[in-house]
């Protein structure tokens, strides 16, 4: 996103509604002494919320037409843009939203996404590439059908196109399943992965519940000390049942 120097008023109106908090700072044009806004574009991840909000009265505010790379970051950030160099929609899959139509995740398994960034913060993607990395050791399988795999050069080893890793977003989901015997060394590699990282993710654990809704990683995450939030979801009876397990 760009302020255009000559049309700003100087107001700093727009700079509130910035998802990062205020990466744009005020100037003043030395020649005339107008006050006008500059927009930090290597902080800007391109959400476009600041344009949207519809503050701008001088219409000073625009979205450059961005070459690849910088296109990954209003792909990622901005719902209303499409993934034209991932061809995947979103941050990732819809995971357990549907999971009682798709039955991707089964009893004994453990869907993992790493949701790398937040608002305020933003993510780059050397530092979601370094969680991918540790966990591509553990011989995890990236899920396909996602955005941030579709970025990597290698989902063997986790390793993203060089190009990308600078690119700033507002968040990116890692993803991934796993058996539930592979948990406590996936836990291990993401709590030393996170060490590392210059932002911050959670990490959503997703599974089916066992009979008598027990819910299978609590009794790890508990003994290791991770905070817990539960959630559910609850299936309504409107999805097709939940696929038989094999
Ligand atoms: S709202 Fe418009 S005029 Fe005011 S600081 Fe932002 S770009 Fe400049
Ligand atoms: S596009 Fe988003 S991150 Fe960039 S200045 Fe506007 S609100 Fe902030």
């Amino acid at each position: 996103m760009r302020i255009d120097k000559d049309k700003c008023a100087g107001c700093g109106q727009c700079t509130e509604f910035c998802t990062l908090g205020r990466i744009a700072v005020c100037r003043r044009d030395p020649r005339t002494g107008k006050l006008y806004y500059e927009i930090n574009e290597d902080e800007c991840v391109d959400c476009g919320v600041c344009l949207r909000a519809g503050v701008c009265s001088a219409g000073a505010l625009y979205m450059p037409a961005y070459a690849w790379p910088r296109t990954v970051r209003s792909a990622f950030s901005d719902p209303t843009v499409e993934h034209r160099d991932t061809k995947v929609a979103g941050r990732g899959t819809e995971e357990i939203k549907t999971n009682e139509i798709t039955g991707r995740i089964k009893r004994g398994f453990v869907g993992i996404s790493c949701e790398m960034g937040r608002p305020s913060v933003g993510a780059r993607f050397y530092d979601i590439e370094k969680v991918a990395m540790a966990l591509a050791r553990l011989g995890v399988e990236f899920e396909p059908n996602n955005p941030c795999t579709r970025l990597m050069a290698d989902p063997q080893t986790g390793r993203y196109k060089a190009e990308v890793l600078n690119e700033k977003v507002l968040s990116a989901i890692i993803e991934m399943i796993i058996p539930l015997a592979q948990l406590p060394a996936v836990l291990t590699a993401i709590r030393g992965a996170a060490a590392g990282v210059d932002c911050v993710f959670c990490v959503d654990l997703i599974t089916v519940l066992e009979p008598g809704n027990a819910i299978p990683t609590l009794p790890l995450l508990q003994s290791l000390q991770w905070p817990v939030s539960p959630n559910g979801k609850m299936n309504t009876g409107l999805g097709r049942p939940l696929a038989k397990e094999g």
